[in-house]
């Protein structure tokens, strides 16, 4: 339990980095005062680091890569662009809001790397550090990886965390396998003629299109995807500019998200709805538009290394904190763009539920969610005794 000691000792400090982030929230790829903080915390503790490419990404290694292998700890930076509603000691200062707890993340992973700093002799092998921004877009992980996030040097696996506030106790959460599902974010413009809602024959009527693609899309989950296999699909927009009672419109927008947690039911749909689109749009002489907004793999863990997630931290934890299996969540997480490139990798959840004085907790991206930085220990002597571990056992 030597890291939960020491996370214990250096506490203090981290709820002082916790709050500044907290209070001060940034969003996206501009994280200027964010990555400022953070490098000002990294020459305190004397690790070395550079900026991933052209962006506020930070990396750098520990340790040496002639003792053994390389291994890729990531916390994400960013907040979200929704306004925090409750009150605390850190209640953010401006409109944005660390609603998704990254601030929690990025305070831990500093916390890892002073710990590992201090026993960098120890370390059979190398480990390599990534603050990343964007993680709420589902796009800042790939802009890692084209960034070269996976060379220089090339990491052998990966791990990283993420709160979850609205379970019952501080615990660390592993999922064996699927952790969490696939986005493929999508809108779909349909051009059709507009006309009066009396003569429908002088127009193309994008509104009927649009009702016949969404029928006909969810066609590809129930007729092409094994029923042990599904996905979802949701379109939560749409918009028919200039349409009336009586006005057939020119434009419908939709927008929507397809999840899954098996990678060929996500492939399946990235390849099958525009092609859906395409043609149904062909078959009433729309011309329709597909855009990807965002396309992030499943995050799907490799048990190895969840075992010995899950071994290290009650190591780590002893009896103070339980340590449990969890089944895969419906979210996503941008990690993944990471993760599925890696050829081994581990994301856990670590409880951190704070009750409100009503005795209500919130799930992230709630405005009210609030966070338990008893979490920043728990999650820190996780992340370093799985680290220091895994290193020495995969050498
Ligand atoms: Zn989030
Ligand atoms: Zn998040």
């Amino acid at each position: 339990m030597a890291y939960l000691d020491r996370a214990k000792e250096i506490f203090d400090d981290a709820v002082k980095v916790r709050r500044q982030l907290h209070e001060n929230p940034e969003v996206g790829f501009e994280l200027p005062e964010t990555a400022k903080l953070v490098k000002a915390k990294l020459d305190e503790y004397g690790v070395a680091y550079q900026n991933v490419g052209n962006t506020y990404g930070i990396t750098g290694t520990l340790g040496s890569g002639d003792k053994g292998k390389t291994l890729l700890l990531r916390a994400d930076m960013d907040a979200l662009a929704i306004t925090e509603k409750s009150k605390s000691a850190c209640t953010s200062k401006n409109d944005n809001g660390h609603l998704c707890g990254h601030d929690m993340h990025t305070t831990i992973l500093l916390m890892v790397l002073k710990m590992l700093k201090e026993n960098e002799d120890q370390l059979e092998g190398q480990i390599k550090f990534l603050f990343q921004p964007a993680e709420e877009t589902l796009n800042g992980g790939r802009v890692m990886v084209e960034e070269g996030i996976l060379e220089n040097p090339k990491p052998d696996a990966g791990m990283a965390l993420h709160m979850w506030p609205n379970g019952d106790k501080v615990d660390v959460e592993i999922h064996k396998r699927e952790a969490l599902a696939s986005a493929l974010n999508f809108r779909i413009t349909i051009k059709g003629v507009g006309a009066h809602g009396a003569m429908p024959n002088n127009g193309v009527d994008p509104v009927f299109v649009a009702s016949q693609i969404i029928n006909g899309a969810n066609g590809i989950l129930a007729r092409e995807l094994p029923s042990n296999k599904g996905a979802s699909l949701s379109m939560g927009y749409i918009n028919a500019p200039g349409g009336a009672i009586n006005v057939i419109p020119d434009t419908v927008v939709l927008e929507g998200t397809s999840r899954s947690l098996f990678p060929e039911s996500a492939e399946h749909v990235a390849k099958r709805l525009p092609e859906i689109v395409e043609y149904i749009g062909k078959a009433f002489r729309a011309e329709t538009e597909f855009k990807v907004m965002a396309n992030c793999p499943a995050l799907i863990n490799t048990e190895s290394v969840a075992d010995q997630v899950m071994s290290s931290a009650k190591e780590a934890l002893g009896d103070n904190y339980e340590v449990v299996n969890v089944p895969a969540y419906l979210a996503s997480e941008d990690y993944a763009h990471i993760a599925s490139r890696l050829p081994e990798s581990c994301y856990f959840f670590v409880g951190c539920p704070l009750p409100d004085a009503d005795g209500q907790v919130y799930p992230v991206h709630h405005p009210l969610v609030q966070f338990n930085e008893e979490a920043l220990i728990v999650g820190s002597a996780t992340m370093a005794t799985a680290a220091q571990n895994w290193l020495r056992d995969n050498k």
